[in-house]
Order: C-alpha cells, then structure tokens, then sequence
C-alpha cells in the first residue's frame, strides 16, 4: 500500500476555523449595519444572504443589495484554525493525500483560507461556488475519480448533517463528524481505520 492510496476531504467553515463564534457574528453585525435591520431580524442559520434575510420582512433592492456585499465580502476578522486543526494537518501531511472542499463566495472562502495559513497542508483545495448547481457529492466523485480512490479509502471530516456528512456517508466514504470526532483524535482513529499507516 502506497502513502497515498487514501485521502481526507475536510470542510473547513466550523471544521478547520471558527466560523460560528468568530465569522458568523461579524457578518450578521455587517449585514445589519449595512441594511438597517436589526440583529434579530436576520437569521443566523442561513447559509446564503437570500437564507438569512428570509425572516426579514419586505426588502427594497438596495437592501439587499448591500446585504449580500457585506455577507459576502472578503474582508475578515482575525482567524485562526480551530484548536487542533494545525497540529493534525501537520500529523497527516504526507501519510495520506488531504483535500479541503468548502462552499461559498469564491473570494470569501479564498480569504478564509488565506488568512487560516492551512493552505500549504492540503494537496488539493476545491471552492464549490455558492450559486453554482449541484453540491459537494459532485466535488467528492471528481476527487475518487481524479485519484482512482475506492470510496472506502476517502474519508470525509465535517460538520454539516445536510451536506458534506450526508453526501459522504452515501457515497460510501468513512465519515469523521467535528466537533464529536476531536481533531487531534483524528490521526489515531485514521490509522485504526487502516487509512493511512
Ligand atoms: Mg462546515
């Protein structure tokens, strides 16, 4: 068995860095101040501007306009990765091909990444554009089928049930749900999955 007859796709929002605690306020407070509303008129488990403005009420084209700037705009708060997440990345680096796939605005992901610095661990980083059809079951085939991997030997670390898990989990790939899987626990039960050696 070769060093890279496996791979690990991470998702990166709440997987890698903070994007609840840290990002999501940050965006809220400048969706607010750029339409006027209040905090408690946007819902904060939207994923796309038109999701978290749908408890909003009546919107003038401006509004939303300038909510989906501030939602989507590539200026960050400081981030770090998640307790961990470095370390780990580090661990696996060069025992198993590792992926970060994450789906969004193309500039804001970018930046999220760049500002992380986990950027040199991956192999391949794939940005799947919000608006684009189709999901991350998409990007998960073109990585088995780029990397002639059985499903079986690509795992999937995320946190989101309705996506990467989901798709993950039909595919046939070991599924590693954060934050119950601890990320430094990661490498152990990799390796007790016979993924890497
Ligand atoms: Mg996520």
């Amino acid at each position: 068995m070769t060093a890279h007859s496996s791979g690990v796709v991470f998702d990166l929002d709440d997987t890698l860095i903070d994007t609840a605690g840290v990002l999501l306020p940050d965006a809220l407070r400048r969706v607010a101040a750029a339409t006027g509303l209040a905090l408690s008129d946007l819902d904060a488990s939207g994923k796309r501007i038109d999701e978290v403005l749908r408890t909003a009420g009546p919107l003038t084209d401006e509004q939303r306009a300038a909510a989906a700037a501030a939602w989507y705009s590539p200026s960050l708060p400081d981030l770090a990765p998640l307790p961990g997440a470095r370390a780990m990345l580090g661990a696996l680096e060069g025992r198993t091909l590792l992926f970060l796939l994450t789906r969004g605005d193309p500039a804001r992901q970018q930046a999220k990444i760049d500002r992380c610095g986990l950027a040199p661990f991956f192999d391949e980083t794939i940005i799947r554009p919000i608006e684009q059809p189709g999901s991350k079951a998409d990007d998960l085939r073109g990585i088995l089928s780029r990397y002639a991997l059985a499903p079986e030997r690509l795992a999937v670390v995320g946190d989101d049930p309705r996506d990467e898990l989901k798709h993950a989990a039909a595919l046939g790939c070991p599924v590693f749900p954060v934050p119950q899987t601890p990320l430094a626990d990661l490498p152990r039960l990799l390796a007790a999955a016979g993924l890497i050696a």
